[in-house]
């Protein structure tokens, strides 16, 4: 894969595409970022096959399947994916079944293009699996294109950047290079984020978070993911919770079950981010940033906890500490409430 980052790199977008020896890209984006993509049609002239805005949380079936169509009627043969994680999805959906190579241009933190993880979502059920045939063959990180992204979302995404970091950290394949970009990761962007939300348009910060955002990337590429992606997994598949700000507010009660368990990976944490307890500097962080604290405010019914600790705890999976019913279940009461973490 290469990587192209600054300020105005999206400028080398057709010499990536040269590079790749594409000539008929479709250019993909959200409803909401179909301005941006057309500008990117645009600057491609001849080599735009087309847009595509569509783009939806968590890749719909049929979107992918209609976005799919779309690319062969158009006679695509690669996908420009101008967004955030959805639309990178989107671009990983297709080239699933149509191997038509995509040149990634991120405008959140997410961290999909780093990664060859897809999912796909029929009738109210996601499934994701990892195939290397959906990574990026390039990616184009320009901080001015995420200028734009609001300070709540840009707060949201940020953090759920930072959960792929710490999980990396403890995973049960983690390795000693991956932490090193996984604690870094987290240092950029926890000293970034407070800025990017006071001062949106700050080109430096928002270059330090793109950053940290890459660094995070390649860490969910890289590492298995432990209990906290299993419950945001469990939170967003079967409840409808909204991706990022679920991951953000599970984060430091994730990290709190963890704790004993992975005490080298919350050091890290704790270096990064220069603070005690790892669990609080980033509940300390997340409040600092004004992002939802609780469960209950993302819409979760305190009568569903028990069934969420239910799905989360039915089949085993590697995690520094034993997955069982009730702590889980204290763990989620904890994060419906918004409590800030206890040393224990
Ligand atoms: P998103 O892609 O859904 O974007 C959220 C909203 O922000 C959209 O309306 C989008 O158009 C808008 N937006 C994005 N960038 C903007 C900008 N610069 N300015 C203005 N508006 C902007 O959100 P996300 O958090 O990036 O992605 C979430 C999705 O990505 C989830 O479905 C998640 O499962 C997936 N994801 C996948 C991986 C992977 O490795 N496969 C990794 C992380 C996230």
């Amino acid at each position: 894969m290469r990587v192209v980052f600054g300020a105005g790199s999206l400028s080398q977008l057709p010499s990536e595409l040269e590079r790749l020896g594409a000539k008929r890209a479709l250019v993909l984006s959200t409803p909401e970022q179909a301005s941006a993509a057309s500008e990117v049609a645009k600057a491609l002239g001849s080599h735009a096959a087309g847009t595509y805005d569509k783009a939806a949380m968590h890749v719909p079936l049929e979107i992918a399947e209609d976005a799919r169509r779309v690319a062969r009627e158009l006679g695509a043969d690669c996908c420009v994916t101008v967004g955030g994680g959805s639309t990178t999805g989107l671009g990983k959906a297709i080239a699933l079944t149509s191997l038509l190579p995509i040149l990634a241009v991120p405008t959140t933190y997410a961290g999909s293009e780093m990664t060859p993880i897809y999912g796909l979502t029929e009738r109210g059920a996601k499934r994701t699996g990892r195939d290397p045939r959906v990574l990026p063959k390039a990616v184009i990180y320009d901080p001015s294109l995420t200028l734009s992204l609001p300070p709540a979302l840009s707060a949201a995404s940020g953090m759920n950047a930072i959960a792929h970091s710490v999980e990396a950290l403890y995973a049960q394949d983690a390795n000693p290079v991956i932490s090193l970009m996984a604690e870094e990761g987290i240092r950029a962007l926890a000293n970034a984020l407070p800025v990017v939300v006071q001062s949106p348009r700050d080109l430096n910060a928002r270059a330090e978070a793109l950053y940290g955002a890459w660094l995070c990337g390649v860490a969910l590429g890289s590492a298995g993911m432990a209990l906290h992606h299993k419950l945001c997994h469990v939170l967003g598949g079967s409840f409808n919770l909204p991706h990022a700000e679920t991951h953000s507010i599970v984060l430091p009660h994730a990290m709190r079950y963890n704790y004993e368990g992975a005490r080298e990976a919350m050091t890290r944490v704790e270096r990064a981010m220069g603070s005690g307890y790892a669990p609080n500097g980033i509940f300390d962080l997340e409040s600092a940033l004004g992002l939802p604290m609780r469960l209950a405010d993302l819409g979760m019914k305190e009568a569903d906890l028990e069934r969420a600790a239910r799905i989360a705890t039915e089949a085993p999976y590697p995690n520094p500490r034993t997955v069982e019913y009730a702590p889980v279940l204290e763990l989620l009461r904890a994060a419906y409430q918004g409590r800030r973490p206890a040393q224990s």
